[in-house]
Order: structure tokens, then sequence, then C-alpha cells
């Protein structure tokens, strides 16, 4: 049976007019800013004035350690938005925006997928509102000044050996991870070395996600550490009188987007830091919003629950006085194959000794969840593939570990096939059993909360760090920066450091190559392995395939 690709999915939407979604919400027209028919602004005067009301109840989907066999996170989230809608509740999604590097690179948008989408997608995995156009603009303000300052007298006394803030664009482009700025002559400055990240590795992207208001989205900015001296003292953002104009870019951007779904209801589209050296949920601003405008607001945090998770609890939920009600954790039995050791090419073929072999992975992620003293279920996100078989074994494992699985069908038939899972989460949001808290206190010296984390996530046995690491860590606790949590950066396909390494392993040591401050974002980055800030694109870019049809209609994003 052929299937229809997403964007033929999203091209037949019978959208609403974006005034009546707001209405939804009881948004009134003129704090809907509106960009073309199908997507607007909140307005920040309104977002000001919602402050005494109560919270909805926040829900978070998370998953597995993904595997090549894809799990549908924001499929999920899309789908089990609908299916609470579907049973009768006011709820609204909160996802992030696309970066535009992914969509040209590997195939996948950020829009969801099959029958649980966010419309309109084009425009949502492209420019949609022009946010990352702005970060990307605020954040080489900051650039253009720094190398400014140089050239007319350098007053502060950088050291152009030691300039932090690199340059951005929000596109995979290998070329530019290393450059030479300034070449050509007196009049275009003192050449260094620089380089370029991908927009969503910018600290701007972090601070707009993690800023409350306009006010302390400056007062961030101001904070960013930029370069030091020869004697290695700080010279930050504020020091260049950079942070007034990054704010004016920003404005715009720092008011959440508002778009729908297939099935028409709300959804709150804003932010997009990096999973990695950032903490890879959407806007605090965006979430605030929607759970004082619907009774229920579902969120996703990127990468596995051993990361995504994590930060969104330990960074994200910690600084904005969030507590999520319940957790979702999303499983495949394809990817409880491949962590049996299946490969890719023999997915299609039952295997219940392999799902029940790779159950392992999952059932750590629960047990990692439920220590944060949230409630866990877990959806199944079916494939058209899966045996009744396989999706029994899932649902006995997980009923060994204490918790539920509960098959869903949203891909394929949107809320009809996800309203059994709305039913249950919508139960225990408001049963109020969740007892949130955060995995380590704020006064932990910051190489107790790394090893916390290693081992309670994780569960490695050891943290290895040089001298110059720990050095490094507690310098930064004499400066007042110890009571920041930890961002940590490392390989989603496995709890451990070793991508390969699948399942649920222990024994192993988390070895910190790296530890970077982002003071404006407010957290420090440990980066365990390589990590990338600037992607490249693969041997057969998407891009190849993007194209208009003779319809004016765009072909091949996803
Ligand atoms: P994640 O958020 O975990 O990265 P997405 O929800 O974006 O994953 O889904 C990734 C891709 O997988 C999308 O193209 C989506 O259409 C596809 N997908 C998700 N769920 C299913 C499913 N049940 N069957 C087939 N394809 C799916
Ligand atoms: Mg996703």
């Amino acid at each position: 049976m052929a299937h229809k690709t997403d964007i033929e999915i999203a091209r037949e939407a019978q959208k609403k007019p974006i005034q009546q979604i707001g209405d939804g919400l009881g948004i009134p027209s003129e704090h809907l800013l509106p960009f073309g028919h199908d997507k607007a602004k909140v307005s920040a005067e309104f977002i000001a004035g919602l402050n005494g009301r109560e919270n909805g109840k926040l829900i978070l989907v998370t998953a597995i350690n993904p595997t090549p066999a894809g799990e549908g996170k924001t499929t999920t989230t899309v789908g089990l938005g609908d299916g609470l809608n579907a049973i009768g509740k006011k709820a609204a999604i909160c996802i992030r925006e696309a970066s535009l590097g992914p969509c040209f690179g590997m195939k996948g948008g950020a829009a969801g997928g099959g029958y649980a989408q966010v419309v309109p997608m084009e425009e949502m995995n492209l420019h949609f509102t022009g946010d990352f156009h702005a970060i990307t603009s605020a954040h080489n303000l900051l650039s253009a000044m720094i190398d400014n300052h140089i050239y007319w007298g350098n007053a502060l006394e950088i050291d152009q050996r030691r300039v932090v803030w690199r340059r951005v664009m929000d596109m995979n482009d290998r070329a530019l991870r290393d450059v030479v700025t300034s070449l050509g002559g007196v009049a275009n400055g003192f050449p260094r070395q620089a380089g370029f990240d991908i927009t969503v590795a910018s600290e701007v992207m972090a601070i707009l996600c993690l800023a409350t208001d306009l006010e302390d989205l400056q007062k961030r900015l101001g904070d960013i550490i930029v370069a030091y001296r020869r004697d290695k003292t700080p010279i930050y953002c504020r020091d260049l009188k950079a942070d007034g104009a990054m704010t004016v870019l920003l404005q715009q951007a720092m008011q959440p987007n508002l778009v729908q779904t297939l099935e028409n209801n709300p959804a709150f589209v804003h932010g997009g830091p990096f999973a990695n050296i950032a903490h890879g949920c959407n806007s605090v601003v965006a979430t605030t919003t929607a759970l004082k405008l619907a009774d229920y607001v579902v969120t996703e945090a990127g990468f596995g629950a051993d990361l995504g998770a994590e930060k969104f609890m330990n960074i994200k939920c910690r600084k904005a006085g969030l507590a999520p009600s319940c957790v979702v954790v999303v499983a495949t039995v394809r990817a409880m194959k491949m962590n049996g050791g299946v490969a890719k090419a023999d997915l299609g073929q039952e295997n219940v000794e392999a799902v029940e072999a790779g159950c392992a992975n999952l059932g750590r992620h629960i047990g990692n969840v439920k220590s944060f003293g949230v409630p866990v279920v877990v959806a199944i996100n079916h494939f058209i593939s899966d045996t009744d078989a396989e999706v029994q074994a899932v649902k006995d494992y997980v009923e060994t570990q204490g918790s539920e699985a509960i098959l869903c069908k949203h891909w394929a038939k949107g809320s009809e096939g996800i309203k059994e899972l709305a039913t249950r989460v919508a139960e225990i949001a408001d049963a109020d059993v969740s007892n949130f808290a955060p995995l380590y206190r704020d006064d932990l010296p910051l190489f107790e909360k790394i090893e916390t984390i290693a081992k309670r996530i994780y569960r490695a046995d050891e943290v290895l760090a040089d001298k110059k690491i720990r050095d490094q860590l507690r310098e930064w606790e004499a400066a007042g920066y110890g009571d920041l949590p930890i961002c940590m950066a490392k390989t989603q396909y496995s709890f451990s450091t070793d991508p390969n390494l699948r399942g649920a392993p222990t024994g192993h040591s988390v070895p910190v190559r790296e530890v970077r401050l982002s003071a404006g974002a407010g957290f420090i980055v440990v980066i365990c392995g390589e990590i990338m800030t600037m992607p490249g694109l693969p041997r057969v870019p998407s891009a190849e395939q993007i194209m208009l049809n003779e319809a004016g209609q765009i072909e091949g994003l996803f």
C-alpha cells in the first residue's frame, strides 16, 4: 500500500484562519500578530497580562535512545495534543522551530509526520516567521562589534587569540568551521582565526529560549562572555555595549509563534536550541504562555531521555519553575529490535526475541524518568510492519518495569489512533501524583553535578577529567558560577559516550573532553566526545530533491 508523504498530507490540510485558533485560546485579535493567514505571533503585552492565571498541566514527550529506525517524538507530541483535544480536553502543543541545515541535509522535518503534523509544514521548515534570521543577525552583530572594537584601538584589551565568540549561519557548511577573518590589508582589520557555527548552536538561541521577557533577555545577552584579556579576565557582551541593539533585533523573535495541527488544534512553535551544546527544547516563553491558555500542554525534548529529558528537567524546569505532571516515553518496535541487534535492512521481519532483548534500553529510561519523581507512560509509536506479538512483547516488558505501554496509531490515523494514550495521560496528570524534583541541588559542586548525571542517568562507574578541567570548574565556582546547572553534550545514540554501545550498558566511564561556560544562557556545557557545532551536508543532500513543481508547490521537503 502506497502511503502519502508528509508533505502530500500537509498540503491537503483544512486549515482554519489563525484568528480562529487564537480565539479558541482566548487571545484577542489585537494581540495576535498575523504572518499571513496561518501563522501569528502572540504579543508580549498579552503574555505579560497572563501572570496571575493558573497553569495547566505540563506533559513531556521524550524517547529511548534514537536509532536509525526513527522514533517519532514530534509526531507523538502532535498526535497526543490532537488526542487530548479529541477526548474533549483543552490542550496545546509546544515544539521547536526547524533549522535550515538539517532540512537541506538529511531528510526529516520538524513538524511531525503522517496524520500528526503541524501546518504550514513547508513554512515551518523554511523561513517561518524569521526568528532564526533574527537570531543569526543578533549573533553576528556582536561578532562584528568585537572585530570593530579591535580595529578602532581595542580599548578593552581583547586578546585576539582568545576571542570565543564565533559567527553563525543557519546552514550546514563545513567549509566555514574554521576560517581566517580580516584578510586583505590594513583597512580590513587584524587577521585572526575564527569560525562559524550553525545558528541553532548559538548561545543567543539558548538565551532566547530560556529568557522570561525582554528585560531578562537583555540581561542574559549582556552576560555573554565574548573574549578574554591576556590576563584571562573575561570580556562581556555588555562591555561592548551590544546587548541593547541585540535585544532590539530579537524583540519580535521573542514572541511565540502560533500555528495549528492538521486537526486545527493550537501549536506553539518557538525556538530551537541544539540538544547537545544547549538544552534542546522550545522556549520558556512559549511553554509558560501555553500553560496559561490551555489545560494540558504537550511538549517535546530533543534526543533520548538520557539527554533530552534530563536537560528539560534539570535546566528548563529548574530555571523556569516548571514541573511535568506526566512523562511519555516514546518507543518503537523497530528501535527495540535494533537495540536487540537487528540490522536496519531486516527490521521488516518479525523477531520477538530481538524486541525482548532490546527492551533494556527502554527500561532504563523509564527508571531514570521516574527518578525525577514524575509518572511515566510508554507510547508505542506503531509502524505498519509491527506484528501483534512484537507489540505485546513491549507491553509485557514495560509491565515488569511497573509501568504501562499503550499502542498508538496517530501517524496513520491522527487523534483517532491515540485516544487511549490521551485518556490515560489526562488521568495521570489530573491525579496530581507528580512529585517533581531536579536531580541535583544548585549548590552542589560542579564536578559532583556531572558525576550525579553520569552515575544516576548514564549508570557509568566514573567520570574521567584532567586536572585542567577540574581546575577550570573550580575557577568558575570561585567566580560565582557554581550554582549553574550542567548541560551535557554527548552522543545521543547510547547511554555511554560510545555511540555503538546500545541497550543498557553499565560499568562504563564518562570522559570529559572540555567544559565551556555559557554565562548568558546560564549553564556549563560539559563536552564528552566529539561535538559538532557546524554540521556538514551528506554526500547526497536532500536539497537535490527539493524544488517547485509546475503548480508552484514545494516538492521534496519530506
Ligand atoms: P523525532 O521527533 O523523534 O526526531 P519525528 O516525529 O520528527 O521524530 O519523526 C521522524 C520521521 O519519522 C518523520 O518523517 C515521520 O513522518 C516518521 N514517522 C514517525 N512515526 C512514524 C510511524 N508510526 N510510521 C511511519 N513513519 C513515522
Ligand atoms: Mg523531533
